[in-house]
């Protein structure tokens, strides 16, 4: 037997790779981690966890908006960018502080520094050389933006938690995930707000009633969206801000330019190439069932393996893996039904098949649709409503798709995710007894279909 440094080497400290790194020193595995640039990754830095402080940031203005009707008197106020900034730096600090010492604790070595892979047992830090019996890949995804003139000018999500002024408008390029939040954030805190999308409706993959009834939302909330427009050139005029230019020939004039058009596997440097590791065309690194590559010795996970690019899920295959490396056994993840959320304004939850996916496949299935103003708003008087809707396998009466947009629809969503996990049929919903008064609710009332 080879007499190796660790049992288990793993690049990047980020969701995957600390809770795998984690779990194999638990389990008695002598492990190390190797980070380059933050405790946490994405989602603790530049990611989920920012992201959703920014969002509850963005919330206050309607919040103060809205308790006039309520009986509050001048709560107006103005919003200051630097402290949410400096509150967003000290909340991320605290976490990778968290992080360093969950691992510290739990007995793995962390190197702080890029990592290469030598050859299919040996790691390369700095100037430091390591043996291991297996490494993993977990360095995750990085933004992708498109070669275009200007691109230098454009910021990323990697960038925008920790700029130094607040713009006072903003175009936003993309129709993902990170695009949809970003508008709903930077409109919030008060900017004048656009969207750019190439094709005619944002959220591709999403339900077809969900895209729809976000877009007109969005809308109401003063963000201008422009479909089918596309961004040629970005270019800085003499006062700083930029003149974007479209393929329709119109310019628009902003202070900042975001793009959120995807992500991209994070494998720069590694030597993969070298070595021979399998990639996909997209880049990501192509593994089997058990997380492994083509060379033996090398795992990987996250990100870095393709979609869905979400926290829970390098969580769970990190799991999945470790148990694999302490069992011998495939530990299977269920790729379906994977809830997720958007946390635009109002938020969109979702969990199963769209009513397109749904029928597309064939399916016969029912449709059930309920759309009202939120109780909140009854008395505050906004424009702003909710959507639920359900989708019903019509063969077995199963819930095979669970669709909200409205305030908490992720917090929602989850619940609905177990009982779609556990195989509920309609039935079973109407069976249920509602909390009231909730929105949630609505999920066990739907009794008439809408198709
Ligand atoms: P990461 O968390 O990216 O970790 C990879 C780590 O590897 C990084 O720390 C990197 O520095 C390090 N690394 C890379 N190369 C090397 C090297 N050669 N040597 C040493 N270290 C290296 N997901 C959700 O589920 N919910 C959300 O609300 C959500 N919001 C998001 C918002 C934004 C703006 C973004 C960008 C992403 C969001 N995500 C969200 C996605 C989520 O952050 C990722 O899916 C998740 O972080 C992936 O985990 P990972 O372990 O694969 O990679
Ligand atoms: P997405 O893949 O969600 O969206 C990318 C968007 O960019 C799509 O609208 C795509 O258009 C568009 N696009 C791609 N290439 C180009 C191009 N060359 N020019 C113009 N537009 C382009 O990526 P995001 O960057 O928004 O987010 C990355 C991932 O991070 C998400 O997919 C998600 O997995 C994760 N994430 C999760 C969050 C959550 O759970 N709440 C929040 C944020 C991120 P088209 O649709 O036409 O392909």
């Amino acid at each position: 037997m080879a007499d190796f440094d660790f049992d288990l080497f793993v690049i990047g400290a980020g969701s995957g790779g600390v809770r795998a790194a984690r779990m194999a020193a638990a389990g008695g595995m002598r492990v190390a981690v190797a980070e380059d640039r933050y405790m946490g990754g994405t989602c603790v830095n530049v990611g989920c966890v920012p992201k959703k402080l920014f969002v509850y940031a963005s919330s206050y203005r309607e919040a103060f908006e809205d308790s006039a009707a309520y009986g509050w008197q001048r709560a107006e106020s103005e919003f200051n960018w630097e402290t949410l900034r400096e509150s967003n730096a000290n909340e991320v600090a605290r976490l990778n502080g968290i992080y360093r010492n969950l691992l510290a604790n739990s007995g793995v070595t962390v190197i702080d520094g890029r990592a290469r892979i030598e050859d299919p047992h040996q790691v390369v830090v700095g100037e430091q050389h390591y043996s291991a019996e297996r490494i993993l890949v977990a360095t995750g995804s990085w933004p992708f933006v498109p070669d275009i003139p200007g691109r230098e000018y454009a910021l990323t999500s990697n960038e925008i938690f920790s700029m130094a002024d607040f713009p006072e408008r903003i175009l936003v390029v993309g129709g993902g995930y990170i695009a949809v939040e970003f508008a709903g954030i930077f409109a919030g805190l008060g900017a004048k707000t656009a969207l750019s999308y190439r094709k005619d409706l944002f959220l591709r993959g999403f339900d077809r009633d969900v895209r729809t009834f976000v877009r007109d939302e969005l809308s109401k909330k003063g963000i201008e969206l422009h479909f089918n427009h596309r961004v040629e050139a970005i270019e800085k005029q003499a006062d700083g801000s930029l003149l974007v230019r479209l393929d329709d020939g119109e310019t628009m004039a902003v202070d900042t330019v975001l793009y959120a058009t995807g992500r991209v596997a994070n494998t720069v440097g590694l030597g993969l190439e070298k070595l021979g590791v399998v990639m996909h065309r997209d880049g990501t690194i192509s593994v089997d069932d058990n997380f492994r590559t083509n060379v033996h010795s090398i795992y990987a996970l996250g990100d870095v393996t393709g979609e869905p690019q979400l926290t829970p899920v390098a969580l769970a295959e990190a799991m999945a893996l470790v148990k694999h490396f302490q069992t011998g056994k495939v530990t299977e993840i269920d790729y379906n039904n994977i809830p997720t959320a958007v946390f635009c304004q109002p938020n969109i939850g979702t969990v199963g098949l769209s009513e397109e996916e749904a029928r597309n496949s064939g399916m016969a299935v029912t449709i059930y649709k309920s759309e009202f103003r939120p109780m909140r708003h009854t008395v505050s008087g906004r424009d702003e409503r909710t959507l639920m809707k359900l989708v019903v396998d019509s063969s077995n009466d199963r819930v095979i798709g669970a669709h909200m947009v409205g305030p908490d629809a992720g917090e929602i969503i989850q619940g609905i995710a177990v009982a779609m996990k556990a195989g509920a049929t309609k039935a079973i919903f109407d069976q249920t007894i509602g909390i009231h008064p909730t929105a949630a609710e609505e999920f066990v009332t739907m009794r008439t279909p809408a198709t």
